[in-house]
């Protein structure tokens, strides 16, 4: 916290209005799961064979400055090289969270060493059944759950990170809290998903309305036990208690192709350096306000919470909400309670493939 802290303290005092909080590094898009709601493996083999080099790597990261280093993907842990990326991340001293299914952590673990820096983000979408749906692999819960083990008893830091979609059941999804709090993992990361036009389910994501209600109903009358590894204003975002316009920037993504325009989700054209990618790209055509309707029933976590971070310290209203929030909140509300009573359609799988006229821009509210 007194990396970042300092790091955006910095950023202001220099005047900078657009900078980087978390570069996410995609080194390659395989993996050893084919989720039906991700959008980053619909890629020919071709595109699918490639993997940026170490130096690359660390050429983006020196270039563009970030504190943290999100490494997703595809499969991080699929790359040859993930070993020396990692180590060379780590002696730039940057904090890094390998985003990994975990499905071949306990292979590789012998890779890596603990370090203060360096966090496995274990994506897990919800409890034993909703996690298996929605990543498509029966014991892919398990195998996550015992690498996790794993990684905690040979002393690495280790968070989760999950993807809700409609359908999520918010009681299942508080138990999935209790669960990861009981197994020790050091904090938890959500987000809705992105209505990815290349994944293959096109029925389960969520319109901005459906998001805040579910989350409301998920994170109101919150456990004091639980930790979450994201913006307290982030999360009050997602309940909708504050509007934030999207700060693409924050979060800028690199990969095979270069940096991409303007986010980790859209991919309008990319720059050579990220530079060209603060200059060149046209800011004003994304985000929800600017009426593009990509950006419509976008709530994620790589366009919201660097803004969530950013109101935090533009004024001492922000500071002080954040600090009311972290100490203070447990968001007691009838009206949440209520939306857990609420009849949940069953889960369905997640191999339906929706016809090409299903409609997914709900709300722009
Ligand atoms: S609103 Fe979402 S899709 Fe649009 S630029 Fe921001 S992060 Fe990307």
């Amino acid at each position: 916290m007194w990396t970042v802290t300092s790091y955006v303290l910095r950023q202001k005092l220099a005047g900078r209005k657009q900078y980087p909080l978390v570069l996410m590094l995609e080194p390659l898009f395989r993996c050893n799961l084919a989720c039906a709601g991700c959008g980053k493996i619909q890629y020919p083999a071709h595109i699918l064979k490639k993997d940026l080099t170490p130096e690359e790597c660390f050429r983006a990261i020196d270039e563009c400055g970030a504190p943290m280093v999100s490494i997703p993907g595809g499969e991080p842990l699929m790359h040859p090289q993930i070993g020396e990326i990692v180590a060379g991340l780590v002696a730039r001293k940057k904090y890094i969270y390998l985003c990994t299914n975990a499905l071949l952590l306990k292979e590789k673990i012998n890779l890596f060493k603990p370090s203060k820096y360096l966090t496995f983000s274990v994506h897990l979408d919800g409890q034993r059944e909703e996690h298996d749906l929605a990543v498509c692999r029966e014991g892919g819960y398990d195998i996550a759950v015992d690498a996790i083990k794993e990684a905690l008893s040979r002393g690495f830091r280790v968070t989760t990170n999950t993807t809700l979609f409609d359908g999520a059941d918010p009681k299942s999804v508080r138990a999935f809290f209790d669960d990861m709090m009981e197994l020790g993992v050091e904090g938890m990361m959500l987000s809705p998903g992105y209505s990815y036009d290349k994944a293959p389910d096109q029925k389960h994501f969520l319109g901005r309305a459906r998001t805040r209600r579910m989350f409301r109903a998920i994170l109101s009358n919150r456990k004091k036990n639980w930790r979450f590894n994201l913006s307290p204003l982030f999360l009050e975002f997602l309940m909708g208690k504050r509007t934030y316009p999207c700060t693409p920037w924050g979060m800028p993504t690199y990969n095979i192709f270069g940096w991409q325009k303007p986010c980790y989700l859209l991919q309008d054209g990319y720059a050579e350096t990220f530079n060209e990618l603060l200059a060149t790209t046209n800011w004003s055509n994304y985000g929800t306000e600017s009426g593009n309707p990509a950006c419509a029933n976008c709530m994620v976590h790589s366009g919201y919470e660097a803004s969530a971070v950013n109101a935090t310290f533009s004024s001492l209203g922000g500071f002080l909400a954040t600090v009311k929030a972290t100490l203070f909140s447990s968001y007691r509300d009838e009206e949440a309670l209520r939306l857990l009573e609420e009849h949940q359609a069953p889960v369905n799988p997640l191999i339906q493939i929706a016809t090409a006229d299903d409609s997914l821009q709900e709300t722009r509210a």
